[in-house]
């Protein structure tokens, strides 16, 4: 979604959290760690890829969100949403292959690191909102919150809002049991400070 981009806040029963702050950086993402429940709101690669990490690495229950909107020359195309959520026993974005490795490594670089870098030309164009799928999407997210947490009737943990059509689909999906990420035997569930993780270093 548009608004934070790179950055998470969340605030579950008695822990009120404010962490203003990119999560790319160790300082910010360490205070989610008093977190019970994280809501992903963010836009980049980067920061998906650090909380789609600490979702599995530190049992971090997360729920990511998402709105996508093709346009060409200011007219749109497509418009698609989706809901997932990141918990074990559920499939991660590495499974999904909704994580884009290049726009990870270049969301991670410092200042001088991305000035330095010679397959950089120019900065990410920003891309289109429509408010009212933003709201849809969120909608569904705390709905699939409450399925999780208090028990609401709702199985799905994956559904797509499919615009055009004016539906939203349950998504079942395995984890990829060779993901590194996600994978209980090979992967980062429950390795907390054992595994190293990936900051910016500025
Ligand atoms: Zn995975």
């Amino acid at each position: 979604m548009r608004e934070g981009r790179g950055w998470a806040h969340c605030g579950i029963g008695p822990v009120k959290l404010s962490a203003p702050g990119s999560v790319l950086h160790h300082g910010v993402a360490e205070r989610l760690f008093r977190c019970d429940v994280i809501f992903c709101c963010t836009d980049t690669h980067g920061s998906r890829a650090v909380l789609n990490q600490l979702a599995y690495q530190h049992w971090l229950p997360t729920i990511d969100m998402g709105v996508r909107i093709d346009a060409t020359d200011g007219q749109i195309s497509a418009m698609a949403g989706r809901v997932q959520m990141l918990a074990p026993g559920l499939a991660c974005l590495q499974c999904e292959s909704l994580l884009d490795a290049e726009a990870v490594r270049r969301d991670l670089l410092t200042d001088s690191e991305r000035q330095a870098d010679p397959y950089i030309v120019g900065e990410a164009s920003p891309q289109p909102a429509v408010i009212s799928l933003n709201g849809t999407v969120a909608s569904l997210a705390i709905t699939t919150f409450l399925a999780a947490v208090v028990g609401l009737p709702a199985r799905a943990r994956r559904l797509n809002y499919r615009v055009a059509e004016g539906i939203v689909r349950p998504v079942a999906t395995e984890p990829n049991p060779t993901c590194i990420v996600c994978s209980a035997k090979r992967g980062a569930p429950g390795q907390g400070d054992r595994w190293p993780m990936f900051w910016r270093r500025d």
